[in-house]
């Protein structure tokens, strides 16, 4: 399989670079550190704007239906410039979802907000004591009247700061297999009874705990089935695959301890980059960046297919991760003492960005299904091993 780019997706990428050289500032970027929101309205709507929150929605449903490679190379060119895009691709993603299988006053409430880049909307599906096993979520839907009054915790729900709408996993029945027994809601997140409480995590990003106190929600809110909730899930999974987007940090760490390396004298006389230790950390890291896209590439391609690509989105998630995570690691033990200064503060190599990467790192292993349960899924169902639980 050749897995170059076409010239279709080479020309959107040099179209998403020129937008983002000329949407994306030094000063937004600043001001999305500031806050650990990975959201800025500016950026959100000039991409709106530009027709590409419709870009992952199937052209059947009235997007542009670009392919899965293309959707990878819009958000790896993010990636790059270090701009946001989590509010763009899980807002893409649950547009795509309602207009597959939401209700018309759900197309017409949520889609048209969506796409002209008004809304957003954030994933309700972790719980305290449910992540990996998302199916066991405990949050309870409980009928009233025409309505449902909700009630329990959500774990990790990021950007519900700045969201219109939760996509929320409930549980509405106990008596049968926790598969059967859940249903999704859209909920507005003005509702009173919801309470945002602030996380921030080790790489500095925000996301939040969220609590249900008697939510009140009517029937209309209610996304497919009585207790058909994993129905949904299945459709938001192939979705999400669809726009999982780029796992290509690592490219940024090496682009820029390349430039310092090549940038940086040594006392005794040379480069740094002239150091057969550092050349060979950052040959290993160019290496692994190519693997990583090139199993992401082969993802995107079964995508493309119309196929799920669980195992192969699992290779791919899993080795980049876990590479970008190396890299941090190995890159840091170069540079010595000053790789973990900060931001800002004199003498920080980089400027700070790979003491960031160290931390934000291990972060990736987790959000998006951990290493663990991606080796899993690699264990069972390539390598034919017994299951693990
Ligand atoms: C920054 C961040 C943002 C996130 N954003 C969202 C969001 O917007 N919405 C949302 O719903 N969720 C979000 N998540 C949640 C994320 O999907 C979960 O954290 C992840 O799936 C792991 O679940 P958990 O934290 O409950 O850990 P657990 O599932 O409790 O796992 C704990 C440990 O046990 C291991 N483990 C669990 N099960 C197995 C098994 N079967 N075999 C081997 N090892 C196992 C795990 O790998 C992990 O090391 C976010 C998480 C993070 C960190």
């Amino acid at each position: 399989m050749d897995f170059r780019p076409g010239p279709a997706e080479q020309a959107f990428r040099a179209d998403v670079r020129a937008f983002l050289r000329e949407n994306w500032t030094p000063e937004q970027m600043a001001r999305v550190k500031r806050s650990g929101t990975m959201h800025d309205w500016d950026l959100h709507r000039a991409f709106a704007a530009r027709g590409w929150m419709r870009a992952a929605m199937p052209e059947s449903l009235g997007g542009q239906g670009r392919g899965p490679e293309e959707l990878a190379a819009l958000f790896q060119e993010f990636d790059l410039a270090g701009a946001p895009y989590d509010g763009m691709s899980v807002s893409m993603m649950v547009a795509s979802v309602v207009a597959q299988v939401g209700s018309d006053f759900q197309k017409r409430e949520i889609i048209p907000a969506v796409l002209s880049g008004d809304a957003l909307l954030c994933l309700g599906y972790s719980e305290p004591g449910s992540g990996s096993d998302v199916a066991a979520a405990t949050t309870r839907a409980e009928r009233d009247d025409d309505g449902w009054v909700i009630n329990g915790q959500k774990m990790w729900t990021s950007l519900a700061e700045v969201s219109r709408w939760v996509i929320l996993l409930t549980r509405t029945n106990t008596e049968v297999a926790k598969h059967r027994g859940l249903t999704f809601f859209l909920v507005p997140m003005e509702t009173p009874g919801i309470e945002i409480q602030e996380i921030k995590t080790l790489g500095n990003k925000r996301s939040n705990a969220t609590f249900y106190d008697d939510v009140r929600v009517d029937d209309r809110w209610r996304l497919g089935e009585v207790d058909g909730g994993w129905e949904v899930m299945k459709v938001a999974l192939a979705y999400e695959r669809g726009v999982m987007g780029g796992i290509s940090d690592g490219m940024a760490l090496f682009e820029a301890t390349r430039r310092h390396a090549e940038q940086t004298t040594l006392p005794e006389g040379g480069r740094l980059i002239d150091d057969p230790a550092v050349r060979e950390c950052l040959v290993r890291t160019a290496i692994d960046n190519e693997v990583a896209d090139l199993l992401g590439a082969r993802a995107a391609w079964v995508a493309a297919t119309g196929a799920l690509p669980g195992l192969e989105g699992s290779e791919a998630k899993m080795f980049a991760t876990e590479a970008f995570t190396r890299a941090t690691s190995d890159l840091l033990d170069l540079l010595g003492p000053e790789g973990v200064l900060k931001q800002g503060e004199p003498r920080a190599p980089v400027d700070g960005f790979l003491e960031y990467c160290h931390r934000y790192a291990p972060v990736t292993t987790i959000y998006g299904g951990t290493s663990e349960i991606q080796r899993n899924n690699v264990a069972e169902r390539m390598l034919g091993l017994p299951r693990a639980r």
